[in-house]
């Protein structure tokens, strides 16, 4: 049974923080999800329940042993932390509160770009630093529009985006890479162009590899056979050919699972782990991996777009 005084998850872990490797917590908290609720690749909603403030505080008093000692935290939501109707002002005041005392050094958050209001992020800043996570998945209008169902323009998050530094806070842009209706291919290119696009309104990068999730649309799609979750070598040519100024992260989460991104198997565990390692130093020398399975990948590469849509392995 759900409890809305519980939050979905809350795990301690290590970040990249102003070049350095920081301690950061991140906490899930539940809510009643995310108002929009209409991407393709997205189950989150279904770990929401009804919580009122006083659920949502109580949720983040439970888990404070775990903020001790950690410069960053992340508060998500599996929704918009902005959005007033998921996380009532008077839960944000109090955990903006706690969280300063504590003396967190930078607080993240995740936010759809219509909850980001001027009020909102002064109150914010006003209490410590912020990160504030956009889900922008693709610089692509019609990607984002059509494949995902986002709801949003690019327009509307470099507007957000501009807000967010006018006032001082810092911007974390996620891209999806391999949204349905792409080839592996098309998939690297609409990644590579959209870190181009996203750079100049962004901070830091996290690149996020699609899973396929319960109950969604995607995974009737994927169920028929019409996707295939990307190589984690696609994830690992993004993130060494990108060349960005800024920061490009990647947590390769579900890595190996037939859900998830994956290679062949046998190499899935250490380029993973090469993965998570380049998160952390951004270096391209951590992502010198291989695996025969590499030649099978290029070849994807090469013959998918003749075969109308369909994945080949
Ligand atoms: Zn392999």
């Amino acid at each position: 049974m759900k409890s809305a005084r519980s939050p979905v998850a809350v795990w301690r872990g290590r970040d990249l923080f102003d070049g350095r490797v920081a301690e950061s917590t991140t906490v899930i908290l539940r809510t009643r999800g995310c108002r929009w609720n209409r991407c393709v690749m997205c189950g989150y909603a279904q770990e929401g329940v009804d919580a009122s403030a006083e659920d949502i505080i109580a949720q983040f008093r439970s888990i404070l042993d775990k903020v001790e000692g950690a410069e960053l935290v992340k508060i998500y939501t599996s929704g918009s932390f902005l959005d007033p109707a998921e996380v009532p002002e008077a839960a944000r005041l109090e955990i903006l509160r706690s969280l300063r005392d504590m003396d967190v050094r930078r607080l993240v958050i995740e936010s759809r770009p219509e909850y980001i209001d001027r009020l909102a992020l002064e109150q914010i800043l006003s209490f410590l630093d912020a990160e504030i996570g956009i889900g922008l998945e693709s610089s692509s209008d019609l990607v984002r529009t059509y494949l995902i169902n986002k709801g949003f323009t690019f327009f509307d998050f470099t507007g957000a985006s501009d807000m967010i530094h006018s006032l001082g806070g810092r911007v974390k842009t996620y891209l999806l890479l391999k949204p349905p209706g792409l080839s592996e291919m098309e998939a690297i290119a609409d990644a590579m162009r959209s870190a181009r696009d996203a750079e100049p309104y962004s901070d830091i990068i996290s690149l996020n590899l699609c899973n396929v999730q319960r109950n969604t649309p995607l995974e009737r799609m994927w169920q028929r056979g019409g996707y295939r979750p990307p190589w984690l070598w696609s994830a690992v040519e993004v993130l060494r050919e990108a060349s960005l100024k800024i920061p490009v992260i990647c947590d390769p989460v579900g890595a190996g699972a037939r859900r998830g991104p994956h290679n062949c198997g046998t190499c899935d565990g250490y380029v993973a782990a090469a993965i998570r390692s380049f998160s952390l130093s951004q270096s391209r020398a951590d992502l010198n991996v291989d695996c025969s399975c590499r030649s099978v990948w290029r070849k994807v590469l090469e013959l998918e777009d003749l075969s109308f849509g369909v994945p080949l392995v």
